[in-house]
């Protein structure tokens, strides 16, 4: 094994009161196939690790998605919005999405989209191609 085998990201979010609230991608290789936050509600010590497909979060990106208490979207205005339901309340949560977009590229780079597989139709895929795409498009405009 080479390279790292975890990435994480620190990102600041607004909650519906507009408290900021400090939380934590991260992503392992040793759970290819999901994706933690990590939150720190009230900015001490205190800890609330949610975890959940990475395919969901890639599917954020594509149109709003979720499955039982996680529900996620990205704004008009550039943010991904986390909506989250535990038994003692619910939560909304925002940060700016391109740099969790950044995250999820990362991941990608370390464990590939369908276990290396590749198909046309999963969120994860099509993600790929369209980063790949704007990497190219970026990369030709430069020679032009
Ligand atoms: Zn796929």
């Amino acid at each position: 094994m080479s390279g790292p085998t975890t990435v994480t990201r620190d990102t600041v979010f607004l909650d519906r009161q507009c408290h900021l609230v400090t939380g934590v991608w991260s992503y392992t290789a040793a759970d290819p196939l999901a994706v933690a936050l990590v939150l720190h509600p009230f900015g001490g010590s205190a800890r609330r690790c949610w975890s959940w497909a990475r395919g969901l979060l890639a599917e954020a990106f594509l149109a709003p998605c979720g499955e039982a208490d996680v529900h996620l979207y990205r704004s008009a205005l550039g943010r991904l919005v986390v909506q989250l339901s535990a038994p003692d309340g619910d939560c909304q949560l925002s940060c700016l999405a391109d740099p969790v977009w950044e995250f999820l590229v990362s991941t990608f780079v370390m464990c590939s989209p369908c276990r290396g597989g590749r198909c046309s139709s999963c969120p994860e895929c099509v993600l790929v191609r369209r980063a790949l795409d704007a990497e190219l498009a970026t990369i030709l405009r430069r020679v032009v």
